[in-house]
């Protein structure tokens, strides 16, 4: 069975998944920004089931009334962002995989929202702006 694990900076927190990553992507948009400290954050998704935290405790943070955000108390490192309306998945920030390298983004999220100086050369379908193109309540 394929595994999946990773963890944050300081080790106190670790997570492992019965599964790989059925998907991974990009997201430009502000509050990703804000989460990671980085110009673009990349997560990979997982079924919630199977998914676990094998070490120490991650505290959570309601970013929006649509998400909550994981990350480690001690050292900071973003780790997991989970939809209210998807319960059966959660993603993680492909920088606390263990083997990142298995996680290979398909998609850029929000990417009107990227800052100007950000150059990419992928072929990535760029998804403009989420937010934007919901109807209004
Ligand atoms: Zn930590
Ligand atoms: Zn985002």
């Amino acid at each position: 069975m394929t595994k999946t694990t990773g963890g944050c900076l300081c080790g106190a927190v670790r997570y492992e998944a019965d599964a790989a990553p059925d998907h991974a992507s990009y997201c430009h948009c502000s509050m990703c920004r804000r989460a990671t400290g980085a110009p673009v954050a990349a997560f990979a998704r997982l079924p919630s089931a199977g998914f676990r935290i094998a070490k120490g405790e991650i505290k959570r943070y309601r970013s929006s009334d649509i998400a909550v955000r994981g990350f480690c108390a001690q050292c900071g490192s973003p780790l997991t962002f989970q939809y209210d309306a998807y319960p059966a998945y959660v993603a993680v920030a492909i920088g606390s995989l263990d083997r990142p390298e298995v996680a290979v983004p398909e998609r850029h999220w929000n990417f009107d929202d990227r800052i100007p100086w950000l150059q990419l050369s992928d072929t990535l379908p760029r998804q403009g702006n989420v937010a934007a193109a919901k109807p209004k309540p």
